[in-house]
């Protein structure tokens, strides 16, 4: 039989034992399921228990006493019912096995310990046993064992001499193996954190490293192998980039560095790395100092992007934006967009120039009625009237939303056209020309069409309508009347003795005399309502829209008074001096049958009486009177 030292020993020896082998005996997790790791662990502890039973110590005569216990209870404590019911299961049958009259009791003690330690496990809810939770099963332990050798009438454990060592041998023991396991515990939870860390970081398609603070590398992922070049990430270690980037590069991102554990701020930078192999590649880098728990700076960590791609594709861009805007430059016309909500989108340096009085406003974001708005206010766009304004931006608004195309003139003159064309979603493209030179030719040439038209409708000599001119007023006139419009007055003058005139003065005298007699007819009209015609030679009309017969008479008395009051000598005269006479006809819508040539036969019928009855005189064409023949 062993002694007390040497049981007691060898019973500790043989639970730090096991807890040794559990902690060092390291089994690939991935190797074996969870359930087959619990048999085993149940085995280590139950085999441990055995041994324990078979080097029971004698504490005092007929009591003995081993550590099962605490092999049961913390393979319950720690592994959980599967492992716990492996151990206890075996202790149970090594004890039945062993036999003797303390066999019930050690089978009772067992499944108690085995309750206790369960219900302890259930307690600690999958954390790591606290030390409240290990003292509080370490101290139930020998507890179980001593109520449960009450149980044995003869067992020595009455004695308490006995159950002092008892409890503080259970005791201690238990809790020296709770704390040696929760430590290991504890290692493995952070090894496992470790563990998913590493594989987190290797893992990450983007380069991730630390280094520290004298830039080696002490951790990188194989990301940042692939980006450095470097044959794997373990090759990295200990290493700088000055052994993978030329020197220039290397002393930039050394730099970079030194800024972050100085300032101790993370930093981000897009910058052009050029590789020792001359490649080029563009990096978004993150530069964090990686602080200790205990606030000093261990290095510095740094996550890295390709974003190669996205630069190559923002510098063709860029390069496609600026050939396109120095394109729309070197238009001559300017152009501008506007968008759905009529705001400027974009607008190239000529639409600007176009409009230099309000260039500041004409960039994007603006609105084109607060654009529309100034150009009035400042002067720029002419002609609208003050209280017009609100329905002119309105109206040109509108018009920015449809095609079309409008002409207006600036205050310096200029004329420009605008063409508008809207786009399917709403917004619209506008090309502004300046058409001066273009509107300037079309206003002379309309200037001078319609000079012309005035030259082929007037009389060279005179300046009055010609001949064509009265033809086709008549017409109007006649149509007019016939139409229910009034009444139409005609009046023919005929210069008086004219032949005698030429040949007292000469020609040349004559025309002069028929200019005085056509702008005596011309100062006798009723404003721009009549028209003063020269007929042909020496005979004119005059054309009296609306004028009735009271009218007519009287306008043309006017005229023979006016001329005779200019005293232009005629000796080739009865009068002495130059007079006319006139006939007058007119027009009402009660004459049926009544056309231009009919109006004028009777005007020069009425002209022929005058002639015949004196000259210098006005005569009112009348219905001939029937003679009576017997
Ligand atoms: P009466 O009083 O009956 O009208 O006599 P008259 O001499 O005026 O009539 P007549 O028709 O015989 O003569 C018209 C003259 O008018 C003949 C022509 O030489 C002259 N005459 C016609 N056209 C012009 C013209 O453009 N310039 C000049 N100077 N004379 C013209
Ligand atoms: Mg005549
Ligand atoms: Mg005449």
């Amino acid at each position: 039989m062993i002694t007390l030292w040497h049981g007691l020993l060898a019973n500790t020896a043989i639970v730090a034992l096991v807890i040794a082998l559990w902690s060092n005996v390291r089994l690939r997790v991935s190797d074996y399921s969870p359930r087959v790791r619990q048999i085993g662990f149940g085995l280590l502890f139950g085999i441990g228990a055995i041994i324990l039973m078979s080097l029971p110590f004698q504490l005092d005569e007929g009591v003995f006493i081993d550590l099962r216990s605490t092999m049961i209870a913390i393979s319950f404590f720690v592994g959980g019912p599967v492992p716990g019911m492996i151990t206890a299961v075996m202790a149970a049958l090594f004890r039945l096995y062993w036999g003797g009259a303390g066999a019930p009791i050690g089978l009772f003690a067992i499944s108690l310990t085995s309750l206790v330690s369960f219900l302890a496990y259930r307690s600690r809810k999958g954390t790591v046993p606290s030390l409240r939770e290990s003292v509080l099963l370490s101290a139930a332990l020998p507890l179980v064992t001593i109520a449960s050798s009450l149980l044995m009438p003869n067992s020595g454990f009455v004695v308490p001499h006995i159950q002092l060592p008892v409890v503080i041998l259970v005791f201690v023991t238990t809790l020296m193996a709770c704390l040696a396991v929760a430590s290991e515990l504890r290692r493995r939870q952070v090894e496992q954190t470790n563990h998913v860390y590493r594989m987190a970081i290797d893992s990450l398609p983007e380069p991730l490293n630390i280094k520290d603070e004298q830039g080696r590398f002490v951790i990188a992922n194989p990301a940042t192998a692939t980006l450095l070049k470097a044959e794997s990430a373990e090759a990295l270690m200990g290493k700088t980039d000055f052994d993978y980037y030329p020197k220039e590069v290397a002393e930039a991102f050394r730099a970079d560095e030194l800024k972050v554990v100085e300032s101790r701020v993370a930093s981000v930078a897009e910058q052009q790395v050029h590789h020792l192999d001359g490649t080029t590649i563009w990096l978004s880098t993150l530069k964090a100092p990686l602080v200790c728990q205990e606030g000093g700076l261990f290095g510095v960590i740094t996550h890295n992007r390709d974003v190669t791609d996205r630069r190559l594709l923002e510098l063709a861009l860029a390069e496609r934006d600026r050939n396109a805007v120095e394109a729309l430059s070197g238009m001559s016309d300017g152009m501008v967009m506007f968008d759905r909500h009529l705001n400027l989108v974009f607008c190239n340096e000529r639409y600007r120039a176009m409009f230099s009085v309000t260039a500041d406003l004409r960039v994007p974001g603006t609105a084109a009625a607060s654009i529309l708005y100034a150009s009035i206010a400042r002067g720029e766009l002419v002609g609208i009237a003050q209280d017009q304004v609100g329905k002119w931006v309105e109206t040109a608004l509108s018009r920015l939303q449809q095609a079309g195309t409008v002409q207006f003139q600036l205050a310096d003159g200029r004329w420009i056209e605008s063409r508008t064309r809207p786009t399917p979603d709403g917004a619209c493209f506008v090309i502004c020309s300046d058409i001066t030179d273009t509107k300037q030719k079309e206003l002379e040439l309309r200037d001078l069409n319609d000079r012309l038209s005035v030259l082929a409708e007037t009389d060279g000599l005179t300046g009055l309508l010609n001949r064509r001119a009265f033809d086709a007023l008549m017409d109007e006139e006649v149509a007019r009347v016939e139409k229910g419009g009034g009444t139409l007055g005609l009046l023919m003058i005929d210069v008086d003795r004219f032949k005698a005139f030429n040949d007292t003065y000469g020609h040349g005298v004559g025309d002069t005399c028929l200019k005085a007699v056509a702008n005596c007819l011309k100062a006798t009209v009723r404003g721009s309502l009549d028209h003063a015609v020269r007929y042909g030679g020496e005979e004119m009309a005059l054309v009296l829209p609306d004028a009735d017969q009271e009218t007519a008479l009287a306008i043309a008395k006017q005229f023979c008074e006016s001329l005779r009051a200019l005293k232009i000598e005629h000796s080739g005269s009865e009068k002495g001096i130059v007079t006319a006479s006139v006939g007058v006809a007119i027009m009402t819508p009660a004459m049926p049958g009544m056309d231009a040539n009919r109006l004028v036969t009777r005007a020069d019928e009425a002209l022929y009486v005058a002639k015949k009855e004196g000259r210098d005189t006005v005569r009112l064409w009348e219905q001939p009177k029937l003679r009576v023949v017997q």
